[in-house]
């Protein structure tokens, strides 16, 4: 059995850990197409917020409590790099985390594609699970606001971690998107697949960019896999994160069926044959999509496992 699964950074990280888990009891195989909206140039290099939280996360290397970079991470050349006064400075990388960009930005400038680079960065994490970016060419997320001087298009990091999403907002925009091709392995990926899942990732700006490269969203829709999404919305909020300020820029409602509605059912156009809604938002209506409620905290291993043996049984 092969599995394929769309995600973003944390979210996506967490819920693949339970898919592994998964798919080692059963004997599947498992690849992960991860969002590269996020990516951005910091101080020369390279990064891939989202890659690196799935490879660290599944690497077991991850800093849980911050939810992104890694454990037991020191910020000597931040510090430096403050001194200088060298911006962004409101853009954190860690030691431990920058030998990771400089080896991603070496390749990349030596001519490999991202998901080459990808491979051999996790030679080392050994992730149990393939991953690929969404694309090896450049999409970035930004993001259309309000300034005094008018609008102006800023990076999606500049809106996040500068801004924290505070700032008046029209919308997102995937630069590049119309030229992008899928990563190499994607569209296979997606073509030998028994199942899909949609990770409990931010819908906006982390599963929209995937679904953005042209052919990927006809990859699955048009595939014979059953496409099954996961809430990341319980209980009309997101667990983490500001998914509720996304949703609000694009003028969906932050619950567990409005997300539904916003992916939409496979046979209308949408991309979902199910979608996995947590138990206390039970009765959440998703027209032409079977709806399941089971417990969606992805506390731990075990309960994250739990989560994806249901959104199994929904195919
Ligand atoms: P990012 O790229 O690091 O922001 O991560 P993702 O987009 O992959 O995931 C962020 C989303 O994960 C947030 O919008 C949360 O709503 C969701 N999320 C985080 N923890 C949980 C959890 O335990 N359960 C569910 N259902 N969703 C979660
Ligand atoms: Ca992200």
């Amino acid at each position: 059995m092969h599995i394929v699964v769309l995600a973003g950074g944390i979210g996506g990280a967490r819920f693949l850990t339970g898919v592994r888990a998964y798919a080692r009891e059963v004997g599947a195989e498992v690849t992960a197409v991860v969002n590269v909206g996020d990516d951005a140039i910091m101080h020369g290099l390279r990064i891939s917020p989202d890659l690196d939280s799935v490879m660290y996360t599944l690497g077991g290397a991850a800093d849980a409590e911050r939810g992104w970079g890694r454990a037991g991470e020191t910020w000597a050349v931040r510090q430096e790099l403050a001194a200088y006064d060298a911006q962004p400075t409101w853009f954190g990388l860690g030691d431990k985390d920058l030998a990771t960009h400089l080896v991603r930005t070496n390749m990349l400038n030596a001519g490999y594609p991202l998901s080459a680079v990808t491979e051999a960065l996790c030679a080392r994490w050994q992730p149990g699970v393939r991953l690929l970016p969404a694309t090896d060419d450049r999409l970035e997320t930004h993001v259309v606001v309000e300034t005094d001087e008018g609008q102006r298009a800023i990076h999606f990091q500049e809106w996040w971690v500068r801004h924290r999403g505070d700032i008046p907002t029209r919308r997102f925009v995937f630069v590049g998107a119309d030229a992008a091709t899928p990563a190499p392995g994607v569209l296979d990926a997606l073509g030998n697949a028994d199942v899909v899942l949609v990770a409990p990732s931010n819908p906006v700006v982390s599963i929209a960019p995937i679904l953005a490269v042209p052919g990927l969203r006809a990859a699955l829709t048009g595939g014979r896999a059953p496409v099954i999404g996961i809430s990341p919305i319980i209980g009309g909020a997101p667990v983490r994160g500001m998914a509720d300020k996304c949703l609000a820029v694009i003028g969906a409602e932050c619950s567990a069926a409005g997300v539904g509605r916003l992916y939409g059912p496979r046979r209308e156009g949408g991309v979902l044959d199910g979608w996995l809604v947590d138990t206390s938002d039970d009765g959440a209506d998703v027209p032409g999509v079977t709806v399941r409620a089971t417990p969606l905290w992805m506390s731990d291993e075990v309960a994250t496992t739990a989560m994806v043996r249901d959104a199994m049984e929904l195919t």
